[in-house]
């Protein structure tokens, strides 16, 4: 049977729109290599539609009150957890990752839209009476206008929702540029959002590439900028937001350690190590994909650990049985079997080689996928670019070290700062390594520290431009504006003008 070809277009002013440039990228079923899809990639005047229709549906949507923009929020609360598996099917589809993931990926994504529900009590500003005699002072926090979102293939449902919910709620109009890879999700989560009576314009969904986002990043009615990716486009995007006036919050990449101590429950690391240097194939800027074995604990952990590296279940994404599904596409294959070149070239010793897996293995039709089995290397060293570099991809380094404060210099010293954990049953090195430590998110006996939804998201270093992190209280803050406002009625106004600093009186 043929597949058919789906075109992936724009969603603006509440309907989708066909894609103008004449310009578009591939989508495929990493599982089976087969071509899907065509994303349209924006050009210039097709951002600048969606930035109108979201300009236009600002001042509306901005005076409408906070309870009554909750209540879409409610409503579109329910449609997501009534559409949680045709959403999570989507990302498997085109992401690859094993369904069980995706849903799991879909509810982290509504914990932000429950918490974006509280935004009338999140807008509560402060009031002091009588700052002065007869004045008071109070401050209300307001929506910016036209905020952008750009975001990455690896999680195409949760980080948008990241972004728009909190975004939303407080008053902005809102336009995603989600990753061209797996762009369908994005189009679902734009008609769940009218079904829950959004009005047209306040969310808007385009396409693209380069174009589109240098088209966001440089517009005058774009008022904020928040961004998922890797570094160097992380970078750029703070930088060029920045330079155009804009409020920017820009996550990067991440090279995620987990330190085992000697002292730590090892069956319990394995499991750690195993579940969060493979699942989601490492695809996640949580992974983790250095561990770091403290004294004595590489030589009972490792044989344990490639034990279980060997046995991953490396299967289609819609196989119930999965543990870890395909690359999401062949660049990313051919890049991740690069690294592993590479590590045996630099010297490190590969316990495990994931790039002989055979998709047939995966399942039916799957021989033509972007596959790879989990990889295992030892003796990964600070100098080499196998520690180094985010490879983003199920290929796990051990680094040994002889004691803790090696390992806490060690990651010091990265450039990476996203997440981090620490396996120990001593409280006191839990307590000293969790205040040590120069990392964003950091877990103990947690392997992937991902803060829930009234916490906030953020990393440190080279994994975060911007000051604030995304959703959580700071993501209220990134989303307003505080004003200040004095007041005094007649009765209490003073006598004749006053030419000093005014003081309490
Ligand atoms: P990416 O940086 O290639 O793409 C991210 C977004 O930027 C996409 O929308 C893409 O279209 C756009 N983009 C790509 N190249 C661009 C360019 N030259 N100019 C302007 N825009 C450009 O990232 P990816 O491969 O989609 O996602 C994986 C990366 O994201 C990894 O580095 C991962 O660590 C990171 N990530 C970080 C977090 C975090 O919270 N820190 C979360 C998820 C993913």
């Amino acid at each position: 049977m043929k597949n058919s070809i789906a075109a992936i277009d724009h969603y603006i002013h509440g309907q989708v729109v066909a894609n103008t440039s004449g310009r578009t990228q591939d989508v495929f079923n990493p599982a089976t290599g087969a071509l899907t899809g065509r994303t349209g990639l924006a050009d210039v005047d097709q951002v600048n539609a969606a930035v109108v229709a979201a300009q236009a549906a600002f001042p509306k949507w901005a005076d409408t009150p906070p309870i009554r923009r909750a209540r879409v929020m409610f409503k579109f609360l329910e449609l997501l957890n009534q559409h949680r598996d045709e959403l999570a099917h989507l990302i498997t589809a085109e992401h690859g990752k094993v369904f069980t993931d995706a849903q799991g990926e879909v509810t982290r994504g509504i914990d932000i839209v429950e918490f974006a529900c509280g935004i009338p009590q999140l807008l509560k500003g402060d009031f002091t009476e009588q700052v002065s005699t007869g004045i008071d002072n109070w401050t209300i926090r307001q929506p910016l206008g036209v905020v952008a979102g750009i975001t990455p293939f690896n999680f195409p449902v949760m980080v948008p929702m990241w972004m728009f919910p909190v975004a939303i709620a407080a008053g902005n109009t809102f336009v995603l540029k989600p990753s061209p890879t797996d762009p369908s999700p994005s189009l679902r989560i734009a008609e769940l959002l009218k079904e829950a009576g959004l009005p047209d314009g306040v969310f808007n969904v385009v396409q693209g590439d380069k174009v589109a986002v240098d088209a966001l990043l440089t517009h005058p009615d774009v008022k904020a900028v928040s961004f998922v990716g890797s570094t160097p486009i992380a970078n750029y995007i703070y930088e060029t937001g920045a330079r155009h006036g804009k409020r920017v919050q820009a996550l990067g990449g991440a090279k995620n350690h987990m330190v085992v101590m000697p002292d730590a429950d090892i069956d319990q690391a394995v499991d750690a190590l195993i579940g969060a240097g493979y699942g989601s194939a490492g695809e996640r800027c949580m992974a983790i994909s250095v561990a770091v074995l403290v004294g004595d604990v590489a030589d009972k952990l490792i044989p344990k650990l490639v034990e279980r590296t060997k046995t991953l279940k490396v299967l289609d994404g819609e196989n119930l049985d999965a543990e870890m599904g395909p690359i999401v596409t062949k660049a990313a294959h051919e890049r991740i079997r690069g690294y592993i070149d590479l590590g045996e070239q630099e010297g490190a010793t590969l316990l495990v080689d994931g790039r002989g897996f055979d998709g047939k293995k995966a399942g039916e039709g799957c021989e033509g996928g972007f596959w790879l089995g989990g990889t295992l290397f030892d003796h990964v060293t600070p100098e080499m670019r196998i520690y180094k570099e985010e490879i983003f991809g199920p290929v796990l380094g051990c680094v040994r070290v002889k004691d803790l404060a090696e390992a806490v210099d060690l990651i010091n010293a990265h450039e990476f700062g996203n997440g981090v954990a620490c396996f120990t049953r001593d409280g006191n090195v839990a307590r000293e390594f969790g205040r040590r430590i120069q990392v964003g998110m950091v877990g103990i006996n947690v392997p992937i520290p991902v803060p829930m939804a009234w916490q906030g998201f953020g990393g440190w270093k080279r994994s975060l431009f911007g000051d604030m992190h995304a959703y959580g209280e700071e993501g209220v803050r990134f989303y307003t504006k505080q004003k200040s406002i004095m007041q005094r009625w007649p009765e209490s106004i003073g006598k004749g003008a006053e030419f000093v600093m005014p003081t309490a009186k």
